[in-house]
């Protein structure tokens, strides 16, 4: 059950087509996961419709997430995935990975806007930081966010860190804890400058989040420096 959705003046922002698109990347995956927030989103833009039905024709950007997969799309000059934008309202689960002899099972079940990442990015770079942790940048083709699979082991322990900018995690298989909470398949986390947290994945199954990254994270536990994910991770 997801229990951790986008604000609602983060909603709004995306329907408006002007929440930046490291966020909007990270929005258009939990609505693919969560029916609840896309209700919200579809009632958002019936809303905007009717008001610009009532006034002056004009040429509105509507979506401003629609222009990010235009070009992923370009890049991939693959014909089969067809492009529907980050609007439709889809049931999940979202199979968009075709199933490939030795492709990796993590990644068979992604929300769409995923899957075009991972297609643009194959094949992907697994770094390994700790054993109980995994991270693959996708490069997105802009520079204002860093865009990263973290992957953790069943029970894995990720050292404690916080944040010198924005963050949020996409849960996208399996889930993990931390001092907050439990968070599972779907649920959106905004981290804030100076949230500290040690995510440790549950003991059922290995975990996969999406995680969007505004500006790198620092370490504060005693041996941070040897495992932090997000070490490689540079400013823009
Ligand atoms: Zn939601």
């Amino acid at each position: 059950m997801i229990r951790h959705h986008p604000d609602q003046n983060m909603l709004l922002e995306y329907a408006a087509g002007s929440l930046p698109w490291g966020m909007s990347l990270a929005v258009s995956s939990h609505l693919q996961l969560c029916p609840q927030c896309r209700q919200q989103h579809e009632d958002l833009n019936d809303i905007g419709g009717a008001l610009l039905n009532e006034s002056e024709p004009q040429i509105v950007e509507t979506d401003a997430f629609a222009k990010l997969m235009g070009r992923l799309d370009q890049e991939q000059h693959q014909a089969q995935d067809e492009d529907t934008g980050p609007t439709e309202v889809e049931e999940p689960p979202v199979p968009t990975q075709p199933k490939k002899a030795g492709a990796d099972p993590i990644l068979a079940n992604l929300p769409k806007v995923v899957g075009k990442l991972v297609s643009s990015n194959r094949p992907l770079k697994w770094k390994r930081v700790s054993s109980a942790l995994r991270t693959s940048r996708l490069a997105t083709g802009q520079d204002r966010y860093e865009v990263a699979f973290q992957r953790i082991c069943r029970g894995g322990r990720v050292a404690e860190h916080d944040h010198r900018g924005r963050e949020v995690t996409v849960v996208l298989v399996g889930s993990f804890s931390d001092a907050d909470g439990v968070y599972c398949r779907g649920d959106f986390l905004l981290r804030e400058p100076g949230d500290v947290h040690r995510p440790i994945a549950t003991q059922d199954q290995e975990c996969l989040c999406l995680s969007v990254l505004e500006a790198p994270v620092k370490v504060t536990g005693p041996l941070g420096w040897l495992v932090n994910p997000f070490l490689s991770f540079r400013p823009n």
